[in-house]
């Protein structure tokens, strides 16, 4: 059997299995979403979102690109921001990065490493600016997997802290006191997660939106 013609197949056993254990849940989603949160990924295939946190379908809004990057004038990641915030009001924005990222070794690596993939050279470019100001505090660490790991860890609080300084995510604060923002790893080895940040607007039912950062244990 084709591997398409397996997928194809498997959906209709998984859609059976879900009829199976839940006999309304196809009419439920059918009348629309209301997710928790939005989600944004890496693209890598070993990192599936829903899977890795057991998250049924219509729970989380997702979004994936190469080494999960916020970029401003991205209208592909603005959009879905603009949707989850704006018209989905989720509660909560996950950024997850994983432990081994090709897109982050790649830029950890620099040299010709990219000069084949253009697109992926550009997407980049934020990463490798990262990798440039903590040049220094790399050098501790004699494997590039090491490097690449704190380099995950790195980028990851990045996203967060471009979040937190958007006008979307700021004006909604302001609104409604929400979203908050997660910063997550995912380990390869062990399939866990762990929180490396958290940010979100202090306090309840204050006239002021100023944000707190909390900086939970990396591990
Ligand atoms: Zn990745």
């Amino acid at each position: 059997m084709q591997f398409f013609d397996r997928l194809l197949l498997e959906n209709r056993a998984w859609a059976d299995d879900m009829k199976a254990s839940d006999p309304e849940v196809f009419q439920r989603l059918h009348q629309g979403q209301s997710p928790a949160a939005l989600w944004i990924g890496c693209c890598d295939s070993r990192v599936p979102a829903e899977q890795i946190c057991n998250a049924k379908p219509g729970e989380l809004f997702i979004h994936r690109n190469i080494a999960n990057l916020v970029h401003e004038d991205d209208a592909n990641v603005s959009s879905v921001l603009e949707y989850a915030i704006n018209a989905l009001e989720v509660d909560h924005i996950i950024v997850c990065g994983h432990r081994g990222c090709g897109g982050i070794q790649a830029a950890v690596s620099g040299g010709d490493a990219l000069q084949a993939l253009p697109y992926v050279d550009r997407h980049l470019g934020q990463v490798k600016r990262l990798v440039a100001e903590h040049h220094v505090a790399l050098e501790q660490f004699s494997q590039l997997s090491q490097k690449v790991d704190h380099v995950v860890e790195l980028n990851v609080i990045a996203q967060v802290e471009r979040l937190a300084e958007m006008r979307l995510v700021t004006d909604s604060w302001q609104a409604r006191r929400a979203p908050s923002l997660h910063g997550w790893v995912y380990d390869l080895a062990s399939g866990h997660l762990d929180e490396v940040c958290r940010r979100e607007v202090e306090g309840s039912g204050s006239e002021s939106a100023e944000p707190d950062w909390q900086r939970a244990a990396a591990g």
